[in-house]
């Protein structure tokens, strides 16, 4: 066949995502899922799904979806837009808002799905250096662009910055759409949603995949004023209309109400983390005071690389990024107790063979 349709055709880099073996027997620390099912209410209520009632389209609107979130971050329903996890929230939101003349800016190192949607959409942009110590320069974002967007806590350096700072990026920032991801903000940071009253060009985003352990049902949140709102849902309704099925709908409106066990299982996640924090320090790792459900370090004199190559040999799966700055860096998910504490053993089980 010709190869004359590639030039007519859109040129892409594609996100990468971490590998998703099929194997059963492994420890699986490379994605940030959650160690822990996720609330038995979720269960209940798919048992109890009315099959028959899939012939019909789902609710454009996941109306009681989004009552229930509206109740839950204390806004108003017109406040809040669901998607189809939360890289579509981010798709549909560069989408509708990064579509000027000037460059956005995102942090040289972090969500790298950022760069993509940059690159597919042909939207201007700058990565912004982290300073040394891997923080978001809250500074350099206070000069003129067309659009903002970072995660807090960051990825995959763990960190976060403070609602404070977040305040001060938008305090010079008023006439762009400010996004912050907050993919990971239920393992211990602060959240922005209470100043998208005050900053109406404010949108956070936060998923279920995380901290609500459903990175299998595809369902992401984003907040903010409704006018940002009213407009992501048009630039969806040019798209898409129906982008969240029934049963997830369903699925998702309970698990948000299941407040309790949400907390118990994300306080799981932080003690666990504290944990191996420690161990891995006690190991002569630098370990970044991580906010998140993984763990960002480096060793002095391990290469990461082949450290990330022995565990896999042993079925123990962590993330190694080969890219400039990070690349004698590992992200390592936080599991269960176990499965850290196999995860320690086979850390030091390398260490005495060096
Ligand atoms: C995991 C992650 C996402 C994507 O979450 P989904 O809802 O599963 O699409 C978005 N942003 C960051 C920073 C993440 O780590």
């Amino acid at each position: 066949m010709s190869e004359g349709w590639k030039s007519h055709s859109r040129k892409v880099t594609p996100y990468v995502p971490g590998e998703q073996p099929k194997s059963q027997n492994l420890i699986k620390l490379n994605t940030n899922e959650n160690p822990y099912p996720p609330s038995p209410k979720v269960e209940a209520c798919l048992r109890n799904i009315d099959v028959s009632r899939l012939r019909l389209y789902p609710d454009p609107q996941a109306t009681e979806l989004t009552a229930a979130l509206s109740n839950y971050y204390g806004v108003e329903c017109e406040q809040v837009f669901v998607g189809n996890g939360s890289d579509e929230v981010l798709a549909l939101a560069f989408l509708a808002f990064f579509n000027g003349d000037k460059e956005i800016l995102f942090p040289n190192i972090t969500y790298s799905f950022y760069d993509v949607y940059a690159e597919l959409y042909d939207i201007k942009h700058r990565k912004v250096p982290l300073n040394e110590q891997f923080e978001i320069d809250i500074n350099a974002y206070k000069v003129e662009n067309g659009g903002i967007i970072f995660s807090n806590p960051n990825a995959p350096t763990s960190i976060a910055i403070s609602v404070e700072q977040i305040e001060d990026i938008l305090k010079a920032n008023r006439d762009v759409v400010v996004i912050v991801d907050e993919a990971y903000v239920d393992f211990g940071a602060e959240s922005a949603v209470d100043l998208i009253h005050q900053y109406h060009n404010l949108l956070v985003i936060h998923t279920y995949s995380k901290s609500r352990a459903l990175a299998g049902l595809r369902l992401g949140v984003a907040i903010g004023s409704k006018e940002l709102i009213a407009h992501l849902e048009a630039v969806k309704n040019s798209f898409n209309s129906y982008p969240i099925d029934m049963i997830a709908q369903e699925l998702a409106t309970v698990a948000i109400q299941d407040v309790e066990y949400f907390k118990r299982i994300t306080s799981k996640v932080i003690q666990t983390r504290t944990y191996v924090m420690t161990e891995l320090r006690k190991l002569g790792f630098t370990v970044a005071d991580s906010k998140t459900n993984f763990v960002f370090v480096t060793h002095p004199t391990l290469l990461a690389k082949d450290l990330f190559e022995f565990l896999k040999t042993y079925q123990i799966y962590v993330r190694y990024f080969d890219k400039p700055f990070i690349d004698n860096h590992l992200r390592i998910s936080i599991g269960t107790d176990e499965e850290m504490d196999q995860l320690l053993k086979h850390i030091r089980m390398y260490m005495t063979r060096q």
